[in-house]
């Protein structure tokens, strides 16, 4: 093997080493050994680099079964920090996140709803950096951004394509950021985000097939197959609010007929209602299904009936052992959930019922934020 292959190859080894601390601390440098191959002597070595390097430390000691006491290794909570950030058309969510995946600070800030793209970027750069400040964070020790938000994303190059929800259309919002926070960044659409913050520490941790959609503005999911992110060939895969469900029904924005983001996103839900009563927000909505207002529980109880027949194709196309619901609509209206589940209950297809489980998102608005900064690390981390 030559010298420079031989190099590569032991850095690789010691971010693979770092990673599996992370995600799966605490750990002994035996296990290390049986989950990535390697002897206990390489990994031994390893593990002492990293702890000379302030990554890992040792916790505890237990009884091994055999006699001797094997210490278990973590990784060192402060070593660096990732900045993870929302964008949403009224709203930007900013967290600085530790190594352990622990938010250390927090900012929201509103946006308005047509503000230019520059503005908004000069928002993020300021509100971080006081931030920052505030909280003595080193920035030494931050080794980039991650941005999450609703729209088509070029991942490989930090191009939003086109966000509805931002008004915004082929910007390089990687570089645009880089240029004046000096930090790396990576940018991908909101619910990739989320599910790897599930995928982290929420409710498919460890899970190498999971679904999670999101149901609020926008409608649409996001895939793990084998533990990885599906993207499919342009990064759209899961963009389920345009798979059509009636193709007699609803004219979508996107210039189809019959989507479902036509009969259960935010948008459609008030543009049914406003034909019945004056609604001011999707809020006024769910107070009068409440208030037992045959009207809203007649548009809510086909919303959820949508929503059900959406998750049993899911299940079909995917078959994964969890489907996680996220988004506003679940989280502003819980007692949709039950009403969706009796539907599930009917529409599920019998051989893949029992093996399924029906969960609901608890990181609730911070659910983003956590995600991007957790893939920054996975992404941007490469110790020497
Ligand atoms: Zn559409």
């Amino acid at each position: 093997m030559e010298k420079q292959d031989q190099l590569l190859m032991k850095k690789q080894n010691k971010n693979l080493v770092l990673e599996i601390i992370r995600n799966q601390s605490p750990i002994s440098r035996m296990e290390i050994a049986k989950v990535i191959g390697m002897s206990p002597t390489s990994i031994t070595r390893i593990v002492n680099e990293l702890h000379i390097q302030g990554y890992v430390r040792e916790t505890e000691l237990v009884t091994s079964g055999v006699g001797r006491k094997a210490a278990l290794l973590d990784v060192c909570d402060d070593v660096l920090y990732t900045i993870g950030i929302e964008l949403d058309k009224l709203i930007i969510k900013i967290g600085i996140v530790n190594y352990v995946g622990e938010i250390v600070a927090w900012k929201s800030v509103e946006r308005e709803a047509f503000e230019d793209y520059n503005e908004t970027l000069d928002k993020v750069n300021l509100n971080l950096k006081v931030l920052i400040d505030i909280n003595r964070i080193p920035t030494e020790k931050i080794i980039g951004i991650a941005v999450g938000l609703p729209g088509l994303i070029d991942y490989k190059k930090g191009v939003v394509m086109v966000s509805d929800q931002l008004k915004w259309k082929n910007v390089n919002l990687a570089d645009d950021l880089k240029q004046l926070t000096q930090f790396d960044v990576i940018v991908d659409n909101e619910l990739k985000m989320k599910i790897v913050a599930e995928n982290f520490k929420g409710m498919t941790k460890d899970s190498r097939n999971a679904v999670l959609v999101g149901i609020g503005s926008g409608i649409g999911s996001a895939i793990i197959l084998n533990g990885e992110i599906y993207r499919g060939e342009t990064n759209n895969a899961g963009e389920i609010g345009h798979t059509v469900i009636d193709p007699t029904g609803n004219v979508c924005h996107c210039g189809k007929v019959g989507c479902l983001a036509t009969y259960i996103s935010e948008g459609a839900i008030l543009t049914d209602s406003r034909k019945v009563k004056e609604i001011g927000s999707i809020d006024d909505v769910f107070d009068s299904y409440r208030n037992g207002e045959s009207w809203a529980i007649n548009i809510l109880d086909r919303t959820s009936t949508y929503i059900a027949l959406a998750i049993s194709n899911i299940l079909c196309l995917y078959n994964p052992e969890v489907i996680i619901l996220s988004g506003n609509t679940i989280e502003k209206l819980p007692e949709i959930k039950e009403a969706i589940e009796q539907k599930c209950e009917l529409y599920i297809w019998e051989p893949i019922k029992e093996s399924v489980k029906i969960v609901y998102s608890q990181l609730s608005d911070r659910g983003v934020v956590l995600g991007a900064a957790i893939q920054a690390q996975n992404l941007l981390l490469n110790i020497e």
